[in-house]
């Protein structure tokens, strides 16, 4: 049977994240033709502004910058192309894979989904309306507009604590307020509990954030005794979690329950050549070593299909 014509990439990678960065960079070290996809101008995902990411042993704590732009830079040194623009469609059939952007149709031999997450809002009422003026999910971006003042954090886990060790020695207090028993790494724990000005209000949501021009306090109930209170505060940074950022692809492609795409090992299921990796994919753990790793993994296995 005659093989089909090679496309125009080797590799399209979806995705500019740490994921994507790393398959790309990993990619090009193999000779592919790699172009990748990303929809903001800025490299480097939810870490992208993140001060102290760490994770990555041999690295140690690095921010996130740092991390996109070396990555960022192994591509383009080695000749692979980048694109900001968000992905609209991707197409698989027997003519190949090809991902749609406003600018164009990318036709490739494999692509790597690594279209990651998107932090999860509150969704309660004053929260989008007083967003800029006081609602925030970057500590290291906004941190410096409330020094000297209350801030509230809401979330307990990695994320929560990491910002909120961000905010504790700019601001008077930092309330984190949790639904749960933290879910944070020990090492955050330690480090959060030494902060004087860091107290925790347990068993508890938002229910409204407070405030006409700018945030003044935040209505929280408590889920064991149902009562409600106000706390008042300038600032409030909601770390609750994340969704996977899969509304650009196929209705087909298996999801879980919560929107993550089901591989099998990294394999998107029925669509040959197309791998999914870090954040989008179901069962990922949520750390920055496990989205090196999977990068890896689906390049490894994207050239072995190569040469066989
Ligand atoms: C505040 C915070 C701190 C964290 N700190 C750590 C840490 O210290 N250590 C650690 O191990 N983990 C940390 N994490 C978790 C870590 O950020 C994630 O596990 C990791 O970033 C996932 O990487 P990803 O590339 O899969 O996805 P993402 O980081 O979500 O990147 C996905 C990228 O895809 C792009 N994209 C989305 N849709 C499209 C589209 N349609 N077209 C083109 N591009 C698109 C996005 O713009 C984004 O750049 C932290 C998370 C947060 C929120």
């Amino acid at each position: 049977m005659a093989r089909r014509k090679r496309a125009a990439n080797d590799l399209v990678v979806i995705g500019g994240g740490i994921a994507g960065l790393m398959a790309a960079a990993h990619a090009c070290r193999h000779g592919l033709k790699v172009h990748l996809i990303e929809q903001d101008l800025l490299l480097g995902g939810q870490v992208a502004n993140v001060e102290a990411v760490d994770g990555l042993p041999a690295i140690g704590e690095t921010s996130g910058t740092v991390l996109a732009v070396s990555l960022m830079e192994a591509v383009t040194a080695a000749g692979g192309s980048i694109l900001h623009e968000p992905a609209q469609a991707l197409e698989a059939g027997d003519g190949g894979i090809c991902i749609r952007t406003e600018g164009g149709a990318h036709e490739t031999d494999a692509a790597i989904i690594a279209t990651g997450a998107r932090l999860r809002r509150l969704g309660v009422p004053g929260e989008e309306a007083l967003t800029g003026r006081g609602v925030s999910q970057c500590a290291a971006c906004d941190g410096g507009f409330f020094r000297g003042e209350d801030v509230v954090v809401v979330g307990g886990g990695d994320a929560a604590l990491q910002e909120a060790l961000v905010l504790a020695p700019i601001c008077r207090s930092v309330t984190l307020v949790t639904r749960n028993a933290l879910r944070a790494k020990r090492a955050y724990v330690e480090r959060i509990t030494a902060h004087e000005n860091v107290r925790f209000v347990w068993s508890s949501t938002v229910e409204a954030v407070l405030g006409e021009d700018g945030v003044r306090g935040v209505r929280i109930r408590n889920g064991e005794t149902g009562e409600s209170e106000e706390l008042a505060c300038a600032g409030v940074f909601p770390f609750i979690g994340s969704d996977p950022n899969t509304g650009w692809l196929p209705q087909h492609f298996p999801r879980d329950a919560g929107g993550g795409i089901i591989t099998h090992g990294l394999a998107v299921e029925g669509a040959p050549g197309i791998y999914a990796i870090g954040a989008v994919r179901s069962g990922y753990n949520g750390q920055i070593a496990s989205a090196a790793g999977e990068a890896v993994a689906a390049v490894e296995a994207i050239v072995r299909a190569r040469q066989g």
